[in-house]
C-alpha cells in the first residue's frame, strides 16, 4: 500500500499555534520533508519528537520529489513542513504535491497557521473577496503588470513582503493608489505583534522604524471608484446624458459632474449655458 502525504502547517511564530493532530501526525509520520532542518528541529525538540528529516526546499525540490515519491510509493508516510505556516503558500510543496497526486498518492492537509489569513481577518478590510499576490515580482514588466492588476482590484488584495523591501513597495504603491487604506500587519502571534491601520502615506511617514515580519493588506477599489473613473472616460456631454437620465435638475448634474472630475463647477457650467 502507498503512503500518505501530510501537508501540514506549523506555527508562524508562537509555537502554541500548533494543532493536536499537527503533533500527532509528526509524530507517527515515517520522515519528515522540512524546507529549512536547522528550523524543523527546533520545533521537533520543543515538543520532543525524533524523526529523520529531510531536506526539501526551493533548489533541490526537482530532485527531493522524486525521492520522497519513491519512499511514499515503497508505502512510508511522509510529513511536509515549511520553515513557518502553510506549505506550499509562497513556500516549497506544489512540486511533491503535483507528482504525488500523478502517482495517485493520497494528499491531506493538516490545518494550522498562515500568516495572510490571520493578517486578513483582524484587518478590518473587507474578508468576503480577497486576491492573494504573494510577494510582488523583482522583474521591472511583471512588477508592473501586477502593480496594475492591484490599482483595478475591487478586491481586498494581500501582499507578503520583506521587510527591507516594504518602504519600496509602498512607494510604488502610493503611485496608483494614492492614499488608499491599508493595514500593514507586523510580527503576528509573536511579542511585537501589530497591527498599523493608515493610508499609505502616513504608513510611508512610519515605515523606517518598523522590524520584523509584515504583510500589507491593502483596501480594493470603492464602486463609487470604479463608477467615477469610467464617467470621468466619457465625454462631457455623454457624463451629463448619464445624470440627466436618472432625472436629475441641471444644476445637480453640474455639482455632480465637478465632483466627479474633481473642477471647478463654474467650469462644467460654461460648458452648458
Ligand atoms: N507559508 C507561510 C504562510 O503560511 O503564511 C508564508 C511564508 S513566506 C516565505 C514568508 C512571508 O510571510 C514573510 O515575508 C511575511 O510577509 C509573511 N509572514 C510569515 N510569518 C509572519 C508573521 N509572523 N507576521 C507577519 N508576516 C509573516
Amino acid at each position: 500500500m502507498k503512503g500518505i502525504l501530510f501537508i501540514v502547517a506549523t506555527p508562524i511564530g508562537n509555537l502554541e499555534d500548533i494543532t493536536l493532530r499537527a503533533l500527532k501526525i509528526l509524530k507517527e509520520v515515517d520522515a519528515i520533508a522540512a524546507e529549512d532542518t536547522r528550523q524543523t528541529l527546533k520545533l521537533l525538540n520543543h515538543f520532543e519528537i525524533s524523526k529523520p528529516l529531510i531536506s526539501y526546499h526551493r533548489h533541490n525540490e526537482d530532485v527531493k520529489s522524486n525521492i520522497l515519491i519513491e519512499k511514499l510509493n515503497n508505502g512510508e508516510n511522509i510529513a511536509l513542513v515549511s520553515d513557518a505556516g502553510t506549505p506550499g503558500i509562497c513556500d516549497p510543496g506544489e512540486e511533491v504535491i503535483e507528482k504525488a497526486i500523478e502517482e495517485k498518492i493520497n494528499v491531506v492537509p493538516i490545518p494550522g497557521a498562515c500568516a495572510m489569513i490571520n493578517a486578513l481577518i483582524a484587518s478590518g478590510i473587507d474578508t468576503k473577496e480577497f486576491n492573494f499576490l504573494g510577494f510582488l515580482p523583482l522583474n521591472k514588466k511583471l512588477r508592473k503588470e501586477k502593480l496594475r492588476e492591484i490599482e483595478n482590484s475591487n478586491k481586498t488584495i494581500i501582499l507578503y513582503e520583506a521587510p527591507h523591501k516594504m518602504k519600496n513597495t509602498l512607494e510604488d504603491l502610493r503611485k496608483i493608489l494614492e492614499n488608499r487604506k491599508v493595514v500593514l500587519a507586523r510580527e503576528l502571534t509573536k511579542i511585537h505583534e501589530e497591527f498599523l491601520r493608515e493610508n499609505i502615506s502616513t504608513l510611508l511617514e512610519k515605515i523606517d522604524d518598523l522590524k520584523g515580519e509584515m504583510i500589507l493588506i491593502i483596501e480594493g477599489k470603492k464602486e463609487k471608484e470604479i463608477l467615477n473613473n469610467k464617467l470621468n472616460e466619457l465625454t462631457l456631454e455623454k457624463h451629463y446624458k448619464y445624470y440627466e437620465e436618472q432625472g436629475l435638475e441641471k444644476k445637480e448634474i453640474i455639482k455632480r459632474i465637478a465632483k466627479d472630475r474633481n473642477v471647478n463647477k463654474n467650469e462644467i457650467y460654461m460648458k452648458f449655458i
